[in-house]
């Protein structure tokens, strides 16, 4: 687990209203150790579904968003564990019987009651205690994390003001502030088969629930078609389907955007340069063949990650004319033609490799010759020679500033 802190600026209403969650967190838990206390082996089971009565009982109670409110329920249940833990270890003295708090300070939610809006640093509290939208003050860019993993979202009171605190499940690649040198470079073929094939000769498959998910937006197309009405005014159903239908494609788009971003930053993070294909994304979907997979794998998306990590991380991305790639023997260059069906580059001269990781290396040598020297000899030893590619080549590359 990794926590992220802002400061929240915002006005002194609604620093009053994160007061009143606060407090109410603070009731829940205390009122659900008091049940217990006042009960019979009282369980987790039954002390949450106390806290459902405590939430139509008391209105303000009923106001705090449902899972801040689990999560003092939580806190309650964490207290009483512990203590029956300490009695069944049998710890000589106090075995910490559960108390009252008297001073908590914080409301955690988990996934709902919270929308970031990423791009002005701002996060809204969507519950009914009106928090509304405050500003988020920070150095550390949200940008890079993705919304899933964001586990919890901890609004704290200190002396100084409010913070929000976001618990991010990272592993460390995630969290390391600067990226080192790695001197690895790599060139991908975005292909048809996978999402990706590197010149490493690892291939990236196509994510599933795209898939799934495209049969779903089928279904729903052919549903809002079949009640479109030509020339008259469009019946409640109509709409009704056009929004769903509508919803079901954000949310994927929504998932594609997330795996392109993920891939390319793991891209970023483990290479200095990456070479793809200057591939024109309009000539390429008018192919109605080509289009499924091209949309598929989402690689205009992966592209625009790459260089926005590039800019971001200084790692210089390449992109290269895309003519023969997959054509030309990377061993010795001679011309292979075959069509989309064969899978594997085969030459004379003895070399054979699948035909999107010969197609990937290709292109890595397209995006490095000339620029340096001993590229061939050995694929790792360019480590000093980066300034010489940055502003130097005359494809599309992007530097930081
Ligand atoms: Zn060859």
């Amino acid at each position: 687990m990794f926590v992220l802190e802002y400061k929240l600026k915002g006005k002194l209403i609604q620093y009053q209203a994160i007061d009143e969650a606060i407090r109410t967190v603070q009731f829940v838990r205390n009122k659900c150790v008091r049940y217990w206390m006042d009960g019979k082996n009282i369980g987790q089971k039954d002390i949450y579904r106390y806290a459902t009565i405590l939430r139509k009982e008391f209105k303000f109670a009923g106001k705090l968003n449902s899972t801040a409110c689990q999560q003092a329920v939580e806190r309650a249940w964490t207290a009483i564990a512990k203590f029956y833990d300490n009695c069944k270890k049998k710890i000589k003295g106090k075995k910490g019987y559960p108390k009252f708090s008297k001073r908590t300070r914080s409301v955690e939610f988990k996934k709902s009651g919270w929308k970031l809006d990423r791009d002005a640093k701002r996060i809204k509290f969507t519950d009914k205690n009106n928090i509304g939208e405050l500003k988020l003050i920070g150095s550390r860019d949200l940008f890079y994390f993705q919304e899933f993993q964001i586990q919890r979202v901890r609004v704290v009171k200190r002396a100084d003001g409010y913070y929000c605190q976001f618990i991010l499940k990272l592993d460390v690649r995630d969290i390391t502030p600067e990226l080192k040198p790695t001197k690895k470079m790599v060139g991908i073929d975005v292909g048809l088969k996978y999402f990706y094939a590197d010149s490493n000769g690892n291939t990236i498959n196509c994510p599933q629930y795209y898939r799934k998910a495209e049969k779903r937006l089928n279904r729903l197309n052919r549903r809002k078609s079949k009640k479109f009405r030509t020339g008259q005014k469009q019946s409640k159903n109509y709409l009704k389907t056009r929004r769903k239908y509508s919803k079901a494609h954000l949310k994927v788009s929504r998932q594609r955007e997330e795996f392109a971003k993920q891939k390319a930053l793991r891209l970023i993070q483990s290479n200095d340069l990456i070479a793809y294909e200057d591939l024109k994304v309009k000539n390429l979907v008018k192919n109605k063949k080509l289009s499924k997979s091209i949309n598929d794998a989402a690689w205009s998306q992966l592209r625009k990650w790459i260089e926005y990590f590039g800019v971001k991380y200084s790692k210089l991305t390449i992109a290269i004319e895309p003519n023969y790639t997959s054509q030309d023997c990377f061993n010795c260059g001679k011309i292979i033609k075959k069509s989309l069906s064969v899978r594997t580059h085969i030459c004379q001269c003895g070399y054979s490799e699948d035909r999107d990781v010969n197609a990937a290396l290709n292109i890595l040598k397209k995006g490095t010759i000339g620029h340096i020297g001993t590229w061939s000899e050995d694929l790792n030893a360019w480590g000093e020679n980066v300034s010489i590619i940055v502003g130097s080549n005359t494809c599309n590359s992007k530097q930081s500033q």
